[in-house]
């Protein structure tokens, strides 16, 4: 952290910052200029409050040079976190994961259809929800447990990983046996006691961003995930709110190579939550490839407009296995395979 005086700040006030600043821990390196003192703060920096600072008669500005986040930071693994799955999949590395399935488990048939449409187009990993965070308290809230069981026994038969949003502390176990990988929604991604209790969890967690979300509160979100001792966290860039509104969210493709830059995290594109519209997910999920993700998720249904959420959003399984083929010709451009 850098603390940067005015010009005319007194003597009595540099003293005054550079003693508040001992007493927060760090030590104090001072370079008086000749028309201005610059505090700079080593050691513990971390947890510190740049507002406390701002705010000290004499301050010109406060600057944070060191990430706020420890464990997320690139520098923490430079060559980056690949994390592995039981079915030998990986997200992270060089090939780019998908991940395809319903917004939400609905019957056998549909999650069986469904699975066998991944494993043909080449995907490992199947998505549904079984708990659902809906805007309205009357849509459709999910199978639970009992569709959690249909997934898992339509991905068994089909060799897939299952991916499925926990909402609470609760569901944690019960959900245990039947995913792969716990979804944090976008809803729940400042949840910190299930983000904490997840870093207790020694099962893989896909952490999205959240819809009013900085890349810098996502990074602070994975930290109490890893915290807790569970370092196989990936993000998932989802879309954020803007004042745009011809998409449901407002895609952020940036944030994958800014993720890419600042964290050894893998990153996940969700084209279909990052557009809500089906025209669009295909565009997306390639210019997210494009842009260096790691892996690709999105919404599939045999028959989308019957879906019971996020229908608008659900690709039909043709126009998936369209964009697998797509996919195939964009990853090797990029230096990746798929
Ligand atoms: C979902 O994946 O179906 C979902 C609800 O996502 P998000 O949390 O990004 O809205
Ligand atoms: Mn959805």
């Amino acid at each position: 952290m850098i603390v940067a005086m005015q010009e005319k700040a007194t003597e009595e006030q540099i003293d005054i910052v550079i003693d508040a600043m001992v007493d927060s821990g760090v030590n104090v390196h001072r370079t008086t200029g000749a028309t201005q003192t610059i505090l700079a703060a080593v050691g513990p920096t971390a947890g510190l409050d740049l507002g406390k600072f701002e705010l000290l008669p004499g301050v010109l500005y406060v600057h944070r040079i060191t990430a706020p986040y420890k464990l997320a930071g690139r520098a923490f693994r430079p060559e980056g976190t690949v994390v592995e799955f039981a079915n030998g999949a990986k997200i992270g590395g060089n090939q780019i994961a998908v991940i395809a399935g319903p917004c939400a488990i609905e019957d056998r048939e549909q999650i069986f259809t469904i699975a066998a449409c991944v494993k043909a187009a080449g995907a490992s990993f199947m998505r549904g929800g079984a708990f659902k965070p809906r805007s309205s308290p009357y849509a459709f809230q999910g199978l639970g447990i009992p569709g959690l069981e249909l997934m898992y026994e339509a991905a068994q038969a089909n060799g897939l990983m299952t991916v499925s949003e926990v909402m609470e502390i609760s569901q944690i176990e019960a959900m245990m046996p039947f995913v792969d990988c716990f979804q944090v929604g976008a809803r729940n991604m400042q949840n910190f006691n299930l983000l904490r209790e997840l870093g207790q969890v020694r099962k893989p967690v896909l952490l999205k961003r959240g819809i009013a979300a900085t890349i810098e509160e996502m990074l602070l979100s994975s930290e109490y995930i890893l915290s807790g001792g569970n370092y196989d966290v990936i993000l998932c860039e989802r879309g954020i709110r803007t004042y745009e509104t011809s998409t449901r969210n407002t895609m952020d493709i940036a944030a994958i190579p800014v993720v890419k830059k600042l964290s050894h995290l893998p990153i996940v594109g969700d084209p279909s939550h990052g557009t809500g519209r089906r025209d669009m997910v295909s565009p997306m999920a390639k210019a997210a490839v494009a842009a260096g993700a790691d892996a690709i998720l999105v919404e599939i249904h045999p028959n989308p407009d019957k879906a019971a959420s996020d229908g608008a959003q659900t690709l039909r399984l043709e126009q998936f296995e369209k964009l697998m083929g797509e996919l195939r010709v964009i990853a090797p451009a990029v230096g990746r395979t798929l």
